[in-house]
């Protein structure tokens, strides 16, 4: 758990201007026996000022992020920067290249990694190396999610609640100026996940759900892409015109009670669509039996009352699959 990282990288993070490489994380195979799992990574540095970690890729199958951080890393004049830029666009490559959420080498998720472990396997060091090397440079970090190939979100971004008030009220200050027209705040930062990680080191952190179905939405793109200029601009990291920022709402969700799990396995037919208000009680959806046509329906209930901002994107179901959860108002 204290070793040291075995991956490298020819980035010197304190070198001035723009360098887009890879970090190399040794892996070797019988395709490749001195391979290595190249991690793209760019540093964007203009003289003194705050580092901003920007991330995305955590999960492989969840593209806007991805593809909003390729095109800053391109955009980005580092003229304009006073500080540093860290952009890791596919932190878990192995699963982004495989469109997937967790790593077809090891099945590890990323976003339940933290704080890594270089002796166990390609997820951990990848984890272990964000934690160890890139968390301490950073002021700032942003990981961006989607619903993935499982669940399809109503665009919103989203801060982790920890025990300093001080970094919680930093955090929600970036997460406002980020802008969405949603901003949800998680009341629990589990240390496996790369908030929490960030949190224990003390870094201000930014998230967000833009999307999914493993699909890429154009207007949600759009929200990350202006969204992210304007943190830069709130860290006095960036220079340079930025979109307005929506009014937000500011919501949370309090616990498991305000998810709704699939009853039976079967094809799902919800009762709701993303952006409803619910009550306790109302039919989130019923279960179908296409083999056995005579069999009625299983339906499931919301157990509180809510927004749905979140819905199971296939039809198909096995017991125990989420197909819905809420948010309700509030920081
Ligand atoms: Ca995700």
């Amino acid at each position: 758990m204290n070793g040291k990282t075995r991956i490298w990288s020819d980035i010197d993070f304190e070198q001035q201007g723009k360098q887009v490489s890879w970090v190399n994380l040794p892996h070797s195979v019988t395709r490749s026996a001195y391979g290595m799992i190249a991690i793209p990574i760019a540093v964007i540095r203009n003289g003194t000022g705050p580092t901003a970690f920007l991330m995305a890729g955590n999960h492989g199958d969840e593209y806007e992020g991805q593809i909003a951080l390729c095109k800053l890393i391109r955009a980005i004049d580092p003229a304009q920067v006073q500080g540093r830029v860290i952009v890791m666009p596919a932190a878990n490559l192995p699963a982004a290249m495989a469109s997937a959420r967790v790593s077809p080498i090891d099945g590890g998720n990323l976003n339940r990694s933290f704080p890594g472990d270089p002796e166990r396997g390609v997820t951990q060091e990848i984890a272990h190396y964000i934690d160890s090397v890139v968390f301490p440079m950073a002021d700032l970090f942003a990981d961006l999610h989607s619903g993935g190939s499982s669940l399809a979100y109503i665009p919103f971004g989203s801060t982790n609640e920890g025990p300093d008030a001080d970094l919680n009220r930093r955090s929600l200050a970036a997460l406002t100026a980020f802008g969405t027209e949603y901003s949800v705040i998680w009341k629990h930062a589990d240390p496996r996940y790369s908030p929490g990680a960030a949190i224990k080191r003390g870094l201000v952190q930014i998230a967000g759900e833009f999307g999914g179905g493993g699909s890429v939405n154009r207007r949600m793109l759009r929200n990350v892409e202006d969204g992210l200029w304007r943190v830069l601009k709130h860290m006095g990291i960036w220079d340079g015109p930025t979109a307005p920022a929506p009014a937000t709402r500011y919501m949370n969700v309090p616990g498991l009670d305000w998810h709704v799990h699939a009853p039976s396995p079967g094809l799902f037919e919800p009762a709701t669509d993303l952006g409803d208000w619910v009550k306790a009680g109302d039919v989130c959806g019923h279960v179908h039996f296409v083999d056995d046509p005579g069999r009625a329906p299983v339906p499931c209930f919301f157990k509180r009352d809510g927004l749905v901002i979140c819905q199971r994107h296939p039809a198909r179901v096995e017991r125990g699959d989420c197909v819905a959860h809420l948010a309700v108002d509030g920081v």
